[in-house]
């Protein structure tokens, strides 16, 4: 799944063989025609025929979906929504109790719509005070969260002034930073109880910033 074609979601590509060669076939690339339209014209090989293994290139197969629909994907229901992101937009997602917005200036009532009720929700922060163009800062997810009210929000796509251990220490109860390797449990289980749940990275883990990245 593509949220959007900026370099720093999709410059991987070329290492997506390694994928193909664990599942032994071709993968399916989601995104909006006009995603898809420009994810392959920078990556033309990876969506040519695939005809038999070995895979000593990345195999992909376009998928078009639009914002609004709920699509299936291995065997769980996706809603897309548009978020803004500066001069463009972005696809938030929606699976059962989770969510998932990086990349994102702006929500707008659809959205927040379609976010409601949201369990866990994963959330692009890429500033801690000041405004960007393109990201949301730390007050902007404080208003959404204040609305939303998820039980769990977890910050992603944090630019070079979101110290992770500032923020462990000074983050409202509820919302932490997310560190690389991170898992969620949102199954139904996991949200009933709920107080078990708390993040934690591990002892003698380096925290590592999930997206160090400046563009997008
Ligand atoms: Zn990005
Ligand atoms: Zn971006």
């Amino acid at each position: 799944m593509f949220t959007h074609a900026h370099a720093d979601h999709i410059a991987g590509i070329d290492e997506v063989r390694a994928l193909n060669r664990i599942v032994q076939r071709p993968l399916e690339a989601f995104a909006t025609r006009q995603t898809l339209d420009e994810i392959i014209r920078r990556f033309a090989y990876a969506f040519a025929p695939w005809t038999n293994s070995p895979f000593y290139r990345p195999v992909l197969m376009a998928k078009p979906i639009n914002a609004g629909e709920t699509i299936r994907i291995a065997g769980l229901d996706v809603r897309v929504f548009v978020q803004e992101h500066g001069r463009i937009e972005s696809l938030g997602l929606r699976i059962g109790p989770f969510g998932y917005s990086t990349d994102v200036t702006n929500l707008n009532e659809a959205a927040l719509e379609t976010l409601t009720g949201v369990d866990t929700w994963v959330v692009g922060c890429f500033l801690r005070h000041d405004a960007h163009r393109t990201h949301a800062n730390l007050p902007k997810v404080f208003e959404w969260v204040a609305r939303l009210r998820p039980r769990r929000t977890v910050l992603t796509h944090m630019g070079p002034d979101m110290d992770w251990a500032w923020l462990r220490a000074n983050l409202p109860a509820g919302i932490e930073p997310g560190y690389d390797g991170m898992v969620l449990d949102f199954s139904a289980e996991a949200t009933q109880t709920a107080s078990s749940t708390v993040s934690n990275p591990g002892t003698p883990g380096q925290p590592v910033r999930t997206a160090a990245g400046t563009t997008g």
